[in-house]
C-alpha cells in the first residue's frame, strides 16, 4: 500500500499534452531526483499545490523533456496520498521515456486502476463513486455522463447509506429490547417494522426499475433497420452514420460478419445492429433483404422500418409491417424519398397498422432531409428513458441491480416473518442481510477480491 506507484495517465495516443502521475510516500523524492533547471540545478518541489517549471532527465543524466510538475500532497489529491504529476509533450516516445525516468528514480509501475483504488482504500470516494469513474470515461451520450457524475457526486451512495441507517436503527432497537425488556417495549413493534419496511422496499424497487433506463442510457439502443430491398436502408445507414453531431464507433457483433456501428447524438447512443447485413442487402434480395435483420430485431429496442414513398406498397413491405405490428421493440416508421414524387398508394402504406402504433418520420435520406428530426423523434420514443434532473438516481450496474434484489428479497423476507408472527429475533437476520447487501454497493462490507476484480477493468493510468 505505501509503495509509490507510476503511469502515464493520458492516453496513450499522439496528443500536445502527455500527463505521467507518481502517487505515494516517495512520490515528491522521486521526482526531484530526475527533475532540474535547464542548467542541470536540482528544482526542490518545497511548495505544496504549486507549478514548477523545469526539465526531467534520465539516470544518465540527459535530458528527456520540458515540463511542468504540479505537487499535491496529501491529502489533498485525487488519491489521497503524496501526488505529483509531470505534464510532458505528448507524443508517445516522450511519455514513455519521462516514465521511464520516474520508474529508475524508485517508483513502480501502476496497475490499471490503481489510483482510484487507492482513492477508495483511503476513503476518499466510496466503491460506487469509484465504479462511476468508470463510467464517466466510458460514457457515450449526454445521458450517460449526467447519470456518471450524479454517482460520482455520491448520489448513489447518500441514499444507500441512509437506507442502511434506518435498517440498522431498527435492527438495534430489536436487539436492545430483547436485551431489556424492562426499558424497551416491543409492543405495536412488528406493525410499525412491517410498515417501515414496505416503505424501503419501495424506495429501493425505485432503484432497480431505473436499471433498464441505466442500460439503455449507458450501453445504448439496440437499433435494427427494417425495409424491402432499395427501401433505402443503408443509405439511412450512412444518412445516420454521417450525421455531424454523430461520434461513431465499429463493434464487432457476437456472429462472424455481424457488425454493429454505434452512434451518439447529444443524449442518446444507438447501437445500429447488423449494418454489415445492411450494408449487404443486394445479395439478399431474394429474400426480402431482411432474414438476417430480423433475426438481429429479436435483441432490439428500436425498430427502424423503411420504406420507399416512391413506389408501391407491395407483399414485401406488409410482410414487415405484419412482423413489426406484434414486436416487443419500439417501432418508427421511415417514410424515405421525399425527394421523389410520392406514389399514388403512399398514404395507405401505414394502413395496417393501428394509429396508435404508427410512430412516423418522413426522410429523404438522399439530401439528409429529416435525419436531424428522426433523432429528435428517437428521443422521444424514449424519453423516459433521459433523466430529467441531475440529482436523479438512475442504476447502471450490472452488480448494484442485484445487490438492491438482494436486499429487496430480504426484506421482503421480514414482511412474511411479521405476518406469520414469528419472534422478533427472526425479523434481525434478514434485515442484516439486506443491510450487508447494501454495505457491498458503497465497500463498506466487501471482500477484497470483489475489490481487485472491479478495479481491474480500470484502463492505465486512473
Ligand atoms: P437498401 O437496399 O434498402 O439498402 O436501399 P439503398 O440504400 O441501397 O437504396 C436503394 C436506391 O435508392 C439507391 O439507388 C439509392 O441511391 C436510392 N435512394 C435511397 N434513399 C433515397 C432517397 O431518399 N431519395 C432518392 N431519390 N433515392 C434514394
Amino acid at each position: 500500500m505505501n509503495e509509490t506507484i507510476a503511469a502515464i495517465s493520458s492516453g496513450m495516443t499522439k496528443s500536445g499534452i502527455g500527463i505521467v502521475r507518481i502517487s505515494g510516500p516517495e512520490s515528491r523524492a522521486v521526482a526531484e531526483k530526475i527533475f532540474t533547471t535547464r542548467s542541470g540545478k536540482p528544482i526542490i518541489l518545497d511548495q505544496a499545490n504549486h507549478i514548477f517549471y523545469g526539465f526531467i532527465r534520465n539516470v544518465s543524466r540527459e535530458t528527456s523533456d520540458e515540463v511542468l510538475v504540479m505537487n499535491m500532497p496529501a491529502p489533498h489529491s485525487y488519491t489521497g496520498e503524496d501526488t505529483v504529476e509531470i505534464d510532458c509533450h505528448g507524443g508517445i516516445l516522450m511519455m514513455k521515456r519521462v516514465l521511464e525516468a520516474v520508474l529508475d528514480a524508485g517508483a513502480r509501475m501502476a496497475e490499471p486502476g490503481e489510483f482510484t483504488k487507492r482513492a477508495f482504500l483511503n476513503g476518499r470516494i466510496d466503491l460506487s463513486q469509484a465504479e462511476a469513474v468508470i463510467d464517466v470515461i466510458n460514457a457515450r451520450n449526454d445521458n450517460a455522463i449526467r447519470a456518471s457524475m450524479g454517482q460520482l457526486k455520491g448520489n448513489l451512495s447518500e441514499k444507500i447509506r441512509e437506507i442502511r441507517k434506518r435498517i440498522l436503527n431498527r435492527t438495534a432497537f430489536i436487539e436492545a429490547a430483547l436485551d431489556d425488556p424492562e426499558h424497551y417495549s416491543l409492543d405495536g413493534f412488528p406493525e410499525q417494522l412491517d410498515r417501515e419496511t414496505e416503505e424501503i422496499i419501495g424506495e429501493i424497487g425505485t432503484l432497480i426499475r431505473s436499471y433498464g433506463r441505466g442500460k439503455l442510457i449507458s450501453e445504448g439502443i439496440n437499433t435494427v433497420i427494417l425495409g424491402k430491398p432499395n427501401a433505402g436502408k443503408s443509405s439511412l445507414l450512412n444518412a445516420i452514420l454521417g450525421e455531424e453531431r454523430a461520434i461513431v464507433t465499429q463493434v464487432p457483433g457476437t456472429t462472424r460478419d455481424t457488425i454493429s456501428e454505434s452512434v451518439s447524438v447529444g443524449n442518446i447512443t444507438l447501437n445500429l445492429m447488423d449494418t454489415a447485413g445492411i450494408r449487404e442487402t443486394d445479395d439478399l434480395v431474394e429474400e426480402i433483404g431482411v432474414k438476417r435483420a430480423i433475426e438481429s430485431a429479436d435483441k432490439a429496442d428500436l425498430i427502424l422500418c423503411v420504406t420507399d414513398s416512391s413506389v408501391p406498397t407491395d407483399e414485401n413491405d406488409r410482410e414487415i409491417f405484419r412482423y413489426v405490428k406484434n414486436h416487443k421493440a419500439k417501432v418508427l416508421f421511415v417514410i424515405n424519398k421525399t425527394d421523389l414524387s410520392p406514389s399514388a398508394d403512399a398514404g395507405e402504406l401505414l394502413s395496417d397498422i393501428p394509429e396508435e402504433l404508427r410512430d412516423t418520420v418522413f426522410i429523404s435520406a438522399k439530401t439528409g432531409y429529416g435525419i436531424e428530426g428522426l433523432f429528435e423523434r428517437i428521443e422521444a420514443l424514449f424519453s423516459d428513458g433521459g433523466i430529467k434532473h441531475n440529482d436523479e438516481i438512475v442504476i447502471s450496474s450490472f452488480r448494484h441491480e442485484q445487490l438492491l434484489t438482494r436486499a429487496m428479497k430480504s426484506l421482503e423476507a421480514v414482511r412474511t416473518s411479521i405476518a406469520d408472527g414469528m419472534p422478533e429475533d427472526f425479523f434481525t437476520v434478514d434485515l442484516m442481510d439486506a443491510y450487508e447487501a447494501l454495505g457491498e454497493i458503497t465497500g463498506e462490507q466487501v471482500s477484497e477480491d470483489l475489490i481487485n476484480e472491479i478495479f481491474s477493468e480500470f484502463c492505465m493510468g486512473k
